[in-house]
Parts: structure tokens; sequence; C-alpha cells
């Protein structure tokens, strides 16, 4: 779930209680991350949702004003941060190095990243989508020199910018495609144990509606989801859908 810059305290205190989390699947909340600790708090010691903040600065600590670290995300409740999601790169120029340096900063910290790679709708249109995805992952991901990999150490999620917020889903086929190819693109960089043990999401107006066809297919291993997660019935919905999906597989 990434909740964007959305919901206030009262919001974040209500959302637990109306989650249901089914079993079969692995559930994370990025909120604003003025409401991590409060999220913390109600969902209690025994949750099974974790959490994750919505970027971080790459240094340890200084005078880089309204950032914060990869130990003050720790410290605050987070184990995972998005990193390269499209707002970011679009909005507040997260190159592809910078992005790099975040998601090794967060690797050493033992913060889980969640790699956000995606193309844009004129890219797509140009048949550009792979050469897009190839460039982002290997700026990314290129010389880590990661050591050997524990289940969900890397998250990285597909997102086409195009599908972002607009409604507009990528289909099953795309999204199958796309994710195949990012799985083959990792295996390339890290090696197939990497590859086979990261999670490779979808994202883009992901909803209840949508989410068993795009999650019967076989790379797609979850979603990152924006605007559905908000209401926390509709996660559980997708949440539940993915479940019966990948049982079914
Ligand atoms: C996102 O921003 O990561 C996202 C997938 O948003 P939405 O589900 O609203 O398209």
């Amino acid at each position: 779930a990434n909740w964007k810059m959305n919901l206030l305290a009262a919001d974040a205190r209500a959302w637990p209680a109306k989650l249901e989390a089914p079993a079969g699947v692995e559930l994370l909340v990025c909120p604003p991350l003025a409401l991590l600790p409060v999220l913390r708090d109600a969902l209690g010691p025994a949750g099974r949702v974790a959490l994750g903040a919505q970027n971080v600065h790459p240094a340890a600590k200084g005078a880089f004003t309204g950032e914060h670290s990869c130990a003050m995300l720790l410290d605050a409740g987070a184990r995972y941060v998005l990193v390269g999601h499209s707002e970011r790169r679009a909005m507040f120029g997260d190159t592809d190095a910078f992005v790099a340096d975040k998601l090794r900063a967060a690797l050493n910290a033992g913060l889980r990243p969640v790699l956000c790679v995606g193309e844009r709708l004129a890219e797509r249109e140009s048949g550009a989508t792979f050469r897009v995805l190839r460039g982002q992952l290997t700026a990314a991901l290129a010389g880590l020199g990661l050591p050997s990999p524990e289940p969900a150490t890397l998250v990285v999620a597909y997102e086409p910018v195009w599908a972002i917020g607009t409604g507009r889903n990528a289909t099953a086929e795309q999204a199958q495609e796309a994710l195949a190819f990012v799985r083959e693109r990792l295996a390339e960089l890290l090696g197939w144990t990497w590859a086979r043990a990261a999670r490779i999401l979808y994202g883009g107006s992901a909803t209840p509606a949508n989410a068993a066809e795009l999650a019967a297919q076989p790379d797609v291993d979850g979603f990152l989801v924006g605007g559905a997660s908000l209401d926390p019935a509709a996660f559980s919905a997708i949440a539940a859908a993915t479940a019966r999906a990948k049982e079914q597989r």
C-alpha cells in the first residue's frame, strides 16, 4: 500500500480495524512519514502488516532540510522503503543515479527497498518499454555486489506511468510480459538466486476488480497499490484475490 500524501492520524488509527489480512500473502503499508508511528501503534505488536516509507535520503545525516535517513526510518518503524517511484522521478528530480544511491543506502542499513520502474505512455507507444526498464534496472542494480539473498530482501515494482492513478491498468498480458522481462534482467544483473527470491509486483490502478486476473500471471508476485489502498476494505479484497490466485497457480 502506498498512501502517498493522503490520510490523517485519525484515518491511520482507524485503518487496521477494517483490514482483513488473508493467509498466504505479505502485507506492507507505506504511509506518509508523519503517520508511521501512529500506524505502527494502531497495528499493534502482533501485526501481520509490515511498515515502509515512501522515500529516503541516502546520506547518514547532515544538512538535508526536509529529508530522512535510513536510520530515522528504521527508528520510526519502517522495514521497507519505496525508491524510484515515478512521482518522485517526475516531480522531485530523482535521477537513476540518485535512485541507485538510495537503494544502496537502504540495503546497507537493513531496510528492504521496493524499487519502482516503469515506462511513460510515449515510451510504450514508441516501442521503448523494454529499453526503459533495462536502463532503470541496470542503473539501480549494476555493481551492487549484493550478499546472498534472503526472501523479500529485494522487491521490484513494475509500474507503467500511464497506469498510475489513471484508472487504466495494464492488461494481464502486458503486466506478465513486463514482469517476466524484469525477472530476466534481475537474473542477468544479480543471478537467478536473487531473481527467484525477489518479489516482483505490478502497480498501476490495481483494484479488487482486476487483481485476480493480474495475480494469476506467473510472474506477478503481488501488487503495489496506490488509490485503492486508502480504503482498507478494497486493499483487503486485493490481498484476498491475490491469495486465491496464488493458491490456484
Ligand atoms: C502507485 O502510485 O504506486 C500506484 C500504483 O497508484 P494507483 O494504484 O493509484 O495507480
